[in-house]
């Protein structure tokens, strides 16, 4: 897909302007995926989903930490208009959820709306022209509308008690349920309200409930 619009013959200056959307999504985890095949059954065809990774899923694209599975049970847990009868266990881990969600993008034909990569940097309302003017790491675009679906955990939110742990190694920050690196059996592990700060001995890290509380299926 490209994020500016072709030049032709009578209109030279088309390739230097914004491309317009009708719609413009933010973010392709299951809130920004869902808004793309309503748009799709409602018969809008002009819309683009940005998504800053390299692939959609949102939160089970970006986290992989062992045991990452979902804490409601896997029926309840998918799309009302695209249940799946498969899920492999009651709550499905990582693996199962992203690929249902490449399923599904796949099924309702969303990837060539789809920018991967594509981080919005900026999205301010025009008021003159009554639509959004929005930049990208791929380049600008104008949206009649804007749907924000950034995810509400796709931003760490790093506790100043353990953003100081991290000061002394700027080059390696700390690391994140979604950017951890696996290095074997935690020697101690605390529970606080749900998220587990993690201390092994070699490295501090946030995992999910997942990690502390084994499920029953
Ligand atoms: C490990 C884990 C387990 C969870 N388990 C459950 C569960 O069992 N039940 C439950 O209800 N919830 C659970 N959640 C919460 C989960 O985040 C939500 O259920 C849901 O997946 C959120 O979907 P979303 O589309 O709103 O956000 P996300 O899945 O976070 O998707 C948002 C997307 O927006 C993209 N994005 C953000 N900013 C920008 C930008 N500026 N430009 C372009 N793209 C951008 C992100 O890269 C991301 O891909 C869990 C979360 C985690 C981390």
């Amino acid at each position: 897909m490209t994020t500016t619009a072709q030049p032709t013959e009578t209109d030279p200056t088309a390739a230097t302007r914004p491309r317009h959307v009708r719609v413009g999504i933010i973010g392709a985890g299951f809130a920004g995926l869902g808004m793309a095949i309503r748009l799709k059954q409602s018969g809008v065809e002009d819309f683009v989903v940005w998504e800053r990774d390299s692939d959609v899923g949102g939160t089970w694209w970006a986290n992989t930490y062992p045991g990452c599975q979902c804490d409601v049970p896997s029926h309840l847990y998918s799309f009302s208009f695209a249940l799946n009868p498969d899920w492999g266990r009651t709550y499905a881990t990582q693996p199962e959820i992203e690929a249902y969600i490449l399923r599904v993008t796949e099924e309702y034909g969303l990837r060539p709306h789809v920018e991967t990569g594509c981080a919005v940097t900026s999205a301010i309302w025009d008021e003159a022209n009554d639509r959004w003017n929005v930049r990208t790491e791929k380049g600008e675009y104008t949206a009649d509308v804007v749907v924000s679906a950034p995810g509400p955990l796709s931003e760490p939110s790093i506790p100043r008690c353990l953003r100081r742990i991290a000061m002394p190694r700027p080059a390696n920050p700390l690391p994140t349920m979604a950017t951890w690196t696996w290095l074997g059996e935690p020697s101690c592990r605390v529970v606080c309200e749900g998220v587990a700060a993690v201390v092994s001995r070699s490295s501090v890290s946030v995992a999910g409930i997942s990690f502390v509380s084994p499920r029953c299926g």
